[in-house]
């Protein structure tokens, strides 16, 4: 973008490298999702900062799966990430990293913490654990096991991680300060037992480090040197560097935190997004209602719209709501440059030119974009045609300016076509009109009618004999409240029921049979669509509706 938004790490960086603290070419950041879902439009702007800034300075990014909770997390999660980011446009330093690749480093940390007379071993269950340790205005107190000796902790953990106790009967916690404002000091816990299998580390450890003991340790064993999370965090960051300070870590981090992205008719929280497809609300992690990358990239928002939109966002010191209005309509500016237009009809309605020969195929032509330089397509014209059942009406007393289509006894043009007029209608048993009997006024493709005939306006149609059926669905917002995880009720209740149809009797111009997987187009009049990732084929083709022309939900 022409203006850059406001970045308050970027700044940080600035300053580092103008004061001589490091070179461009040595910022390193990492991006660490912990593989227990697929990533969401949140991650995807917390992709961009941290890629971003590493490709700005000419630096490098991690990926780094934050995999230290097994229960959790699945190999399935990390494949989906990993795919997540190459599609974005970003590609990480060296191999992709995993936390469990640090676990024997983080056990002789803790050994390190235990002789130093930094950590210990702690039998509290969790509830007298947290009576212990206080609240905010109530200062904890020390646990019983706190003086544990050196040699009683360097044992009871060796038998912790040998397998000898049960879960919750120990904890291996740091000694710092049990009085502390911050409770993220009142002596945190580093390890607790957790007798499951990893999926990265099979049945090699029955101990798992927590977040904190692990995250910082991480960076600085990958030589991170701007580690950037969001606020949540800003309170464990006194622990983050506690750690750093009393470990002999190979290069010393610092962290920074910035504002969520929040979205407004949005969840972003995996365990969420995790519940709507595992109750079956939505068609899967990739279901293109959700605004998961999968789902965003299933709909058709492309890379660069997704990009484009993160990157115009400021990096902030505090959390807000983006209107997803402002997405949508990034989502649209670039299709709207880089979608070729179609013509498809949603809802048909059969019309008979009867002048026009039976057999005979007119191919006419059409620019494939009207600014941008993309050639022509063939749009065959012929005497049984297709236009949308809502483009035509019976009702001749209809002003002029507020139906621009075809009425019964009256001019419209086809699109790139012919100026044609509606002459008689046949109904079907239901009372609504079956097949619209026209003629088509010659020399008008590409040129004006003759005098004292004025079509009452420009409407899309498809060839019923070159033309193709085909599958479209209509999507719209998934919740019907602006805010569907804040309120009492539970954001389940806030489903749009009508957020999915599907379209099965739809016609689209024959080019558009074999456009590839995952291309997007204009159909004109009706909005992006893209050619289904999975399921469009030129036997079956398949299109998912991306975003409407316009923005229809607000006034
Ligand atoms: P969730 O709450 O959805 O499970 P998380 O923060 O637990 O998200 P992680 O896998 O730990 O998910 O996140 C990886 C990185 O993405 C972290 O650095 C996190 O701070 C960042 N991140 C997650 N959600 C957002 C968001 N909404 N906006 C910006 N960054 C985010
Ligand atoms: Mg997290
Ligand atoms: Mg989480």
């Amino acid at each position: 973008p022409e203006t850059q938004a406001t970045n308050f790490v970027r700044d940080i960086i600035k300053a580092d490298i103008d004061a001589g603290k490091l070179k461009p070419e040595e910022v390193v950041t990492r991006f660490p999702p912990e593989p227990n879902g697929y990533l969401h439009v949140g991650h995807a702007k917390s992709i961009c900062v941290n890629f971003g800034l590493a490709e700005q300075f000419g630096g490098q990014c991690n990926l780094r799966f934050d995999d230290t909770n097994p229960a959790k997390e699945e190999q399935e999660y990390v494949d989906a990430i990993k795919e997540d980011v190459l599609w974005l446009g970003f590609k990480w330093g060296g191999d992709v990293r995993f936390a469990s690749d640090y676990f024997d480093q983080f056990y002789e940390w803790a050994q390190h913490l235990i002789r130093k007379g930094l950590a210990y071993v702690c039998d509290l269950s969790a509830e007298q654990a947290s009576e212990y340790r206080g609240w905010a205005t109530k200062p904890g107190k020390p646990s019983p096991y706190r003086e544990r000796s050196v040699e009683e902790n360097l044992d009871l953990l060796e038998r912790m991680k040998n397998g000898e106790f049960e879960e919750g009967s120990k904890v291996l916690r740091a000694k710092i300060d049990m009085a502390s404002p911050n409770m993220n000091l009142r002596d945190p816990i580093l390890y607790r037992i957790r007798k499951q299998s990893h999926h990265h580390t099979g049945d090699k450890w029955c101990i798992y480090p927590s977040y904190d003991f692990a995250h910082g340790q991480e960076d600085a064993i990958e030589g991170v040197t701007h580690s950037i999370c969001t606020l949540e965090f800003a309170d464990h960051r006194p622990l983050y560097d506690w750690f750093l300070e009393n470990l002999p870590v190979p290069s010393r981090p610092h962290q920074y935190e910035f504002g969520r992205l929040n979205l407004d008719y949005t969840v972003t929280s995996k365990r969420k997004l995790k519940r709507l497809v595992d109750e079956g609300h939505v068609d899967g992690w990739d279901d293109p209602r959700m605004p998961t990358i999968h789902g965003m990239r299933r709909r058709g928002f492309t890379a660069r719209a997704i990009r484009n939109f993160c990157d115009g966002l400021p990096v902030a010191k505090s959390d807000g709501v983006v209107s997803i209005a402002q997405f949508e309509s990034a989502v649209r500016d670039d299709l709207d440059k880089h979608a070729p237009r179609a013509m498809a009809v949603l809802n048909p309605l059969k019309l008979v030119i009867e002048n026009f020969s039976e057999g005979e195929v007119e191919n006419l032509s059409a620019p494939r974009h009207p600014k941008e330089d993309m050639g022509a397509r063939r749009l065959p014209f012929t005497r049984e045609i297709v236009i949308d059942a809502d483009d035509f009406s019976e009702d001749t007393s209809l002003s002029r300016k507020k139906f621009k289509r075809l009425v019964l006894g009256d001019y419209v043009r086809l699109r790139g076509a012919y100026v044609i007029k509606a002459n008689r209608v046949e109904h079907a048993d239901d009372g609504k009109p079956s097949t619209v009997f026209c003629e088509l006024v010659e020399n008008t493709v590409g040129e004006d009618p003759p005098e004292g005939i004025k079509p009452r306006g420009v409407i899309h149609w498809v060839s019923m004999t070159e033309g193709r059926k085909a599958t479209i669905r209509k999507y719209d917002r998934l919740f019907l409240n602006s805010a569907p995880d804040k309120g009492e009720e539970d954001f389940i209740s806030h489903i749009n029921p009508e957020s999915k149809a599907v379209l099965e009797n739809c016609w689209i111009e024959p080019e558009l049979a074999d456009a590839a997987p995952e291309s997007s187009f204009q159909f004109e009049r009706e909005g992006y669509f893209v050619a289904d990732r999975f399921d469009h084929s030129p036997e079956n083709p398949v299109f998912n509706m991306t975003i409407g022309l316009r923005d229809n939900w607000s006034n």
